[in-house]
């Protein structure tokens, strides 16, 4: 039966980069060894890393501007201190979205100073808070450009003066953004990418150097960009099926052509989610994410019906997390439009059995 993977990861990706990555892991650019098997010095993994990192950057528009794309491990999270660990001397700035800026704030303040610039807590992380002040004496400014868990998205980022550093682990290439405007970009991979496993760093090399402490190999920006994220062993695999997905992306048109595909998929999701008497959405509509939707049904008597539905079309991984309840539907750069429309028929049915 055909599954309709709306799983808010790991990792969504296109059945052709599926295809190539198992045949690597058999038979590596027909040498007869396993892409996981060969030497990550061997001249055939080098490709591997130097093409994903030049990808990953010129997909943003970064490259020649000073800028270093690193595939690190330790994922998302361990970005959370390695920011701080790297930027923060006394004081930096924090707006807080979500689950994972609230784990970023906590991870930076075993650094320095942290003021939270402003939180939507109050009202469960349904909304994106603007008009904040962002004070002058700052390392930097950190925020979430995208809320897996709660379906919010950033759409204007704020001018700031400091270095300004965005966790993107959910959108990363699903949308055009003067990419410029930011000193330090990162991303597990494991949305948008390839497999977890791999963490993308994009960093403007100018901002590195800048804090007192010592700071160990292994978190230090600087050594792994003068090492071209080979200082220690790279997780191979990932960083290859991530490389295999920035060329399909590639080869689709770039982040303006998937850009068009997830607002078409955004917009059929929300449409049902608004004019369907049976659900209503969860973030406010304006900050509304075309990766994360995030609803729930008016009445939980139609639960077990829905979820019925659901099963026998196919649909995976709709079920919202546990801090918001309800529904999520994922809707990462690889999923299909078709998907969206499978999902939007189950809620049309449960309209029609209700
Ligand atoms: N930041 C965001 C926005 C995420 O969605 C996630 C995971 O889903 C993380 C950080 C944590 O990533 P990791 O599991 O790679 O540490």
């Amino acid at each position: 039966m055909k599954k309709h993977n709306f799983s808010a990861g790991p990792c969504i990706l296109p059945q052709e980069v599926l295809k190539k990555a198992s045949d690597a892991i058999l038979n590596f650019n027909g040498i007869d060894l396993s892409l996981i098997e060969i030497s990550h010095r061997s001249k055939d993994f080098i490709a591997v890393m130097d093409k994903a990192q030049e990808l990953a950057l010129e997909h943003l528009g970064l490259q020649n501007k000073g800028y270093k794309a690193l595939f690190l491990q330790g994922g998302a999270s361990t970005q959370f201190l390695n920011v701080a660990y790297n930027l923060l001397n006394k004081k930096a700035a924090y707006l807080n979205t979500g689950t994972w800026s609230t784990k970023a704030i906590k991870e930076a303040k075993l650094f320095g100073e942290i003021v939270e610039v402003a939180s939507s807590k109050d009202a469960n992380f349904n909304y994106i808070p603007k008009g904040y002040a962002i004070p002058s004496d700052i390392d930097y400014f950190h925020c979430t450009s995208n809320n897996t868990i709660f379906g919010t998205q950033i759409k204007d980022f704020p001018k700031v003066s400091a270095p300004l550093v965005c966790d993107m682990s959910s959108d990363i290439f699903s949308r055009q953004l003067d990419f410029s405007k930011f000193d330090i970009i990162y991303a597990g991979a494991q949305k948008n990418m390839g497999p977890a496993g791999t963490t993308l760093v994009v960093i403007k090399e100018e901002v590195l150097g800048k804090v007192d402490r010592a700071i160990p190999s292994m978190l230090d920006y600087r050594v792994h960009a003068e090492k071209d994220s080979m200082f220690n062993t790279p997780p191979v695999f990932a960083v290859y099926v991530s490389m295999l997905t920035l060329q399909w992306l590639k080869d689709l048109g770039g982040i303006t052509e998937i850009e068009k595909r997830n607002n078409a998929k955004a917009e059929l999701i929300y449409s049902e989610i608004d004019r369907n008497p049976l659900f209503k959405g969860f973030a406010a509509k304006e900050d509304r994410s075309p990766m994360n939707a995030t609803f729930n049904l008016v009445d939980e008597a139609h639960k077990d019906t829905f979820d019925a539905l659901a099963k026998e079309a196919g649909l995976n991984g709709i079920n919202g997390h546990r801090s918001v309840g309800g529904y999520r539907a994922s809707m990462y750069n690889a999923l299909p439009i078709e998907s969206v429309q499978v999902l939007v028929d189950a809620m049309q049915e449960l309209e029609r059995k209700a």
